[in-house]
This record gives C-alpha cells, sequence and structure tokens, in this order.
C-alpha cells in the first residue's frame, strides 16, 4: 500500500510510526529542513484533561507511543490579576519540541525506520491520484479549508520566547488578566534551570495588537527575566467534519485535533495520528477510530465558550473559588474526570438558560 504524509510534526510521524508498525512504510514530505518546530520550546500537558489516565500511559498502552518528558509538572501558579492560586500534586508532564535531542519530534523521528523527505513542500493535489492514501498533517488549516470541511472555532497569536532567568523545573505559572491576555492567557514553562520559554496568547489579534499586549504583560507583570528571542505563530483551533474526504485523512491541527479552551495540541495530535495509520492499515472507518478524541474536543470547546465572556473580576472570583478548601483537591488531586462532568454540567444549565429565555 501506498501512502504519504505531508508534515513531520507530532501527528505525521506518530501517523508513521503506526504504519510501520503494520508492515507499512509511507512516504513522507517536510517542507523545512528537519522534522520538528523551528524553535525550542516547552509544552506542557496537563493530567486534568486526561482524566482519569496519566498521560504517558495512555500514550504507552494505547497508542503505543512511548515518550520522555523533560519534567513532571508538580505546582501549578496560577495568578489573575489579584489573586495567585498554587496547586500541588502529580499534575501533568513538561515536553521538550523543536530540534532538541529530548524532544518530542526528535523521539518520534528515532524509533521510525522510514527517512523523511526534507526541504519538500508538497500540495496534496500533487499526490492524491499517485497514492492509496495521504495524511494531511501539515499543521495548518489550509487544505481542510480547501476542502471545505473546516470552520474556524479559536482564533489567536501566540507571541513568546525564550526567557533567561532562575526556574523550578516543575513548576507552570500562568497567568490571565484581560488587560493583556483578553480571555486567554500567558505562561511560562521551563525548559531548563535558567531557561524557560514564556508565552502570551491573544486571542483574535492582529500581529501588532499582540506585541502591544505582550509589551502590556511584561509592564504589569515586572518579569525579572531576560528575553533572548522572540516568535510570533497565529494559532488556529478548528472544528473539522469529516476527518476523511477520498483518499485524504486528516490529523492533528489540520484535522481540528488542537483544543480551543487553551491551544494545546500535542496529545491529539500524536491520539490522531496513530489512529489515521491504524484505520488505513486496518480498513476500519477513521471517523469511528475519533469518537473519544472528538468528544474531547467538544468538552475543551464549552470551556472557551464559558472563557469568553469572563472579565477581570470574574477571573478572581474563579481563583477565589479555587482557594475554598476541599474544591483545589476535588478539580486536580483526583481521579474523577472533573472536566467532562463539569463541562457537561454547564452546557446542560446553558442550554435550560436559553430554552428559558426563548420561552
Ligand atoms: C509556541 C507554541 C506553544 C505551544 N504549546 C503547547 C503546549 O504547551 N501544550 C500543547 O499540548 N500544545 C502546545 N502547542 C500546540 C502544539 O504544538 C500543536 O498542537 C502540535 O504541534 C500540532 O501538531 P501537528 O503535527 O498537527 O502540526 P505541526 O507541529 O505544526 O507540524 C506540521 C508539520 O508539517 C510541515 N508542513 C506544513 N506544510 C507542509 C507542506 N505543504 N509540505 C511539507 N511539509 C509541510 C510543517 O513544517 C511542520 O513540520 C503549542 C504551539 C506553539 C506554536
Amino acid at each position: 500500500m501506498n501512502v504519504a504524509i505531508i508534515g513531520a510534526g507530532p501527528s505525521g510521524l506518530a501517523c508513521a510510526l503506526e504504519l510501520e508498525r503494520h508492515g507499512i512504510a509511507p512516504v513522507i514530505f517536510e517542507q523545512r529542513h528537519r522534522p520538528g518546530d523551528l524553535f525550542d520550546h516547552c509544552a506542557a500537558v496537563l493530567e486534568l484533561f486526561t482524566r482519569p489516565n496519566d498521560p504517558l500511559a495512555d500514550l504507552k498502552k494505547n497508542y503505543s507511543i512511548e515518550l520522555r518528558p523533560i519534567n513532571g509538572i508538580r505546582t501549578i501558579v496560577m495568578k489573575s490579576p489579584q489573586k495567585e492560586v498554587n496547586v500541588k500534586g502529580k499534575l501533568g508532564y513538561f515536553f521538550m519540541r523543536g530540534g532538541d535531542p529530548n524532544s518530542v519530534e526528535t523521539q518520534l523521528y528515532n524509533k521510525l525506520k522510514t527517512r523523511v523527505s526534507t526541504n519538500t513542500k508538497v500540495h496534496y493535489t500533487d499526490l492524491h491520484r499517485d497514492y492509496d492514501y495521504v495524511v494531511v498533517a501539515s499543521g495548518g488549516r489550509e487544505t481542510s479549508r480547501t476542502e471545505g470541511i473546516w470552520s474556524t472555532v479559536f482564533s489567536s497569536n501566540m507571541i513568546g520566547g525564550t526567557v533567561i532567568g532562575r526556574f523550578d523545573l516543575t513548576r507552570l505559572l500562568m497567568w490571565m488578566d484581560t488587560r493583556y491576555s483578553k480571555n486567554a492567557y500567558a505562561y511560562l514553562a521551563p525548559m531548563e534551570k535558567k531557561r524557560a520559554f514564556l508565552g502570551l496568547v491573544v486571542p483574535e489579534s492582529t500581529v501588532e495588537e499582540a506585541r502591544e499586549r505582550w509589551k502590556n504583560f511584561w509592564m504589569l507583570e515586572s518579569h525579572p527575566y531576560e528575553q533572548v528571542n522572540e516568535i510570533i505563530v497565529e494559532h488556529k483551533a478548528g472544528f473539522v467534519y469529516p476527518h476523511q474526504v477520498g483518499n485524504l485523512l486528516f490529523v492533528g491541527i489540520s484535522g481540528g485535533f488542537q483544543e480551543p479552551f487553551l491551544g494545546f495540541g500535542l496529545i491529539s495530535a500524536l491520539k490522531s495520528g496513530v489512529l489515521a495509520g491504524r484505520a488505513i492499515a486496518t480498513g476500519r472507518r477513521y471517523e469511528d477510530l475519533l469518537v473519544q478524541l472528538k468528544e474531547d474536543m467538544k468538552h475543551s470547546l464549552i470551556l472557551r465558550e464559558m472563557f469568553n465572556s469572563v472579565d477581570n473580576k470574574a477571573l478572581d472570583n474563579i481563583m477565589m473559588t479555587l482557594k475554598i478548601p476541599g474544591i483545589k483537591p476535588l478539580i486536580y488531586n483526583t481521579n474523577i474526570d472533573f472536566i467532562r462532568i463539569g463541562t457537561s454540567a454547564a452546557a446542560h444549565i446553558k442550554k435550560v438558560l436559553t430554552n428559558l429565555r426563548k420561552g
């Protein structure tokens, strides 16, 4: 069977690994000179979103993907304009991204037998007649949009860079303040004791606005760090349906698998890549394999909708609620799938209120 994969990011590489496990050697095209993001940064994976499973154990058991994180997350510090909450526990993992020897991409690539055709930018229309299947893993929405299966649900610019300072390797810092992050957030994820990634997500913004808010963020939070480089990337989360059109299968961001609440997408990129490979190799319907993943995206969308209307007072109140004895452990330190229960309840309340208003 001939399979082409467009893109050697996490979703494309995970798909290639699954195909190899079934004895299929795909052809992988990557426009850059190597697999992996252009700049090194640190990605956070929160256990809160993968309950009741540990994300690493789940990847290993159900997707045959073994990854080494750079560290476990043991503390999350969440700051709103007037409040601060510290959560402690086994909260998730930090993963290196980019060309680093420990990055997710390097780890996946080292497990692959197939080599990637680098410096090769391809268009799906050049491939789909020559291959039995083409997996679109390009990390963007262009192909999905051209095929008429994409609608944008969250649009933002992510601005950030590497900062030098002193960092606790197990601590994730998050800021929420509408003065700079509107209804999104900023975060700091450590790569090493003296090097971290600091990023700010600015929804519905131009590049100029994102830069202006980045300045405000530094001014209002008086960061003691030194910034050594800057990145600014468009961050779009979309709803995609169906996920297969003819012999094209859409994975990762191109398949709508970047969750709209925080813009996280590493785990869902890996899972969708594996599931696409599995569907191709076994003849099962890709859409049927995606049920759980689509459900996770739906819950994240509900959370996003809830946060779209919050102001700074509401953010402070949310932090106060987290300080009530028993609430923090209930959300973070149990095996209860709080996101699913919480968002289902929220969606239900929203529906009732809408019906009441209509009535
Ligand atoms: C700064 C930043 C911080 C982030 N932080 C987090 C985080 O903390 N936690 C988290 O879970 N997620 C995070 N994300 C999101 C996460 O990185 C993405 O969801 C994930 O990388 C998506 O994987 P993907 O394979 O779909 O796409 P990508 O990683 O974008 O890979 C796509 C690949 O396809 C290649 N390509 C594109 N077009 C072509 C073409 N025409 N021909 C050949 N090759 C092509 C690209 O060069 C790229 O290598 C972050 C993203 C950014 C930008």
